[in-house]
């Protein structure tokens, strides 16, 4: 969840010299490693850690190794080893892979820092067009503020990068939301603000406020993955054009992949921009689409990713998340409590001890909202405001032999 936003960057003659000097030990640095790795036993290659302990020693035989900030040596040689493990994913899933190469002169134009102690930003600078930049051995520099820059501590890595035509950029990594609030208090929750999430059946997802949010509809996407897939399987194995269809193949499935990640995106940012309690079901435990493994699997995946999104999120946002045990959601009734069990296909929550009637997963949704307020400790309490979010809910009562519920006509009994 990290973004890069880019500044234009202006640096002094002298020190426009020095960072290009020190991008080019940093080349060399490289490429002394990759040599290193490539030279040792094929059951011996070095690893990261062999390698940043390994050049202290090169440091003393080639004194210029010294030069540069040690740190951003040491992320060069961390970069080696990332771009040794692309290879090795690429090479796992058939591609026809070289090894890393020997960069030339220019080849390398960028140096890194991820820990921000390396690095420090002056916001004070009397123009609000600029701001300052100090990076560890190389001194300040001026970046262009043409959108807010992070502090410091928002940073998580800088890159200072000089493009071919001349021109240094900084890439500034930060989290992509704003700084983590204080999540609010129980006494100024208001009841409008707690929402429960229940996982339909029918639609992706429930509120007990009644919203719906249709499942996405990636139909097209998996026709055309299937169509890249059959193309695929037609070429042969091994030939350049078996190979450009791998790709093809590749990149449909990345898109179908991007498409859910953005639609979780956008459906955990709205939660938790919009409500300060959001409950949901600990759903690990929860049999759902029971019949259809793969579809099941998938479901559990892409649910487990929304909930770590919105965990996430949550804390920065400053949102109550509750996880609550989902035994049961959908079989209490969110009026009187009593539990009455209803088979999948029944649509429709109709208690047979007091009569109360809505649509199933919004039945489910206000009863997982209630467990989340109950464990937020927000139901105890009359005088809590929240108590009010809970129109439907009474302390549960015994449970009593209520009647099955069954559908006439339905697949199973
Ligand atoms: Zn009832």
């Amino acid at each position: 969840m990290d973004i890069t936003l880019r500044f234009r960057a202006y640096l002094l003659d002298d020190v426009a010299r020095e960072a290009w000097r020190h991008i080019d030990i940093l080349r060399q640095i490289r490429n002394h490693a990759v040599r290193d790795y490539y030279d040792a036993d094929y059951n011996d290659k070095p690893s990261d850690y062999d390698q940043h302990k390994k050049f202290s020693d090169w440091k003393q035989q080639w004194p210029v190794f010294s030069d540069p900030s040690a740190h951003a040596a040491q992320q060069a040689i961390s970069q080696i080893h990332d771009d040794l493990d692309g290879l090795k994913e690429k090479r796992d899933n058939g591609y026809d892979v070289g090894r890393l190469q020997w960069q030339g002169n220019g080849e390398f134009r960028s140096i890194s820092y991820n820990q921000s102690s390396r690095f420090n930003v002056d916001h004070n600078t009397g123009d609000d067009r600029f701001v300052r930049l100090r990076l560890e051995k190389l001194g300040w520099l001026k970046v262009r503020s043409n959108r807010r820059v992070p502090t410091a501590e928002d940073i998580n890595e800088v890159i200072l990068k000089k493009q071919a035509t001349g021109e240094w950029f900084v890439s500034l990594v930060v989290d992509d939301t704003v700084p983590a609030r204080e999540k609010p208090s129980l006494t100024e929750i208001e009841p409008e603000d707690c929402i429960g999430v229940d996982v339909g059946i029918t639609s992706y997802i429930h509120t007990s406020a009644n919203l719906t949010v249709d499942t996405l509809d990636l139909s097209d996407e998996y026709d055309r993955y299937a169509r890249e897939q059959r193309d695929l399987a037609r070429k042969q194995h091994g030939s350049s054009n078996w190979e450009k269809q791998r790709r093809k193949v590749a990149k449909a499935k990345r898109k179908i992949k991007r498409k859910v990640e953005d639609f979780q995106h956008k459906l955990t940012t709205w939660l938790v921009r919009t409500y300060d309690v959001v409950a949901v079901e600990d759903l690990d435990v929860k049999p759902m689409l029971e019949g259809s493994h793969s579809a099941k699997n998938k479901q559990d995946a892409a649910w487990a990713r929304f909930r770590e999104l919105l965990e996430y999120k949550a804390d920065v946002h400053g949102t109550h998340v509750m996880s609550v045990e989902p035994e049961g959601t959908t079989k209490e009734c969110a009026s009187c409590g009593v539990e009455t069990d209803k088979p999948l296909w029944v649509r429709e929550h109709s208690c047979p001890v007091c009569g109360h009637t809505e649509d199933r997963d919004l039945n489910a949704a206000k009863n997982i909202l209630n467990r989340g307020l109950r464990q937020l400790g927000a139901g105890r309490s009359e005088s809590t405001p929240v108590q009010t979010a809970l129109p439907t809910f009474t302390p549960q009562r015994e449970a009593v032999d209520a009647k099955r519920v069954v559908e006439a006509g339905s697949p199973e009994a």
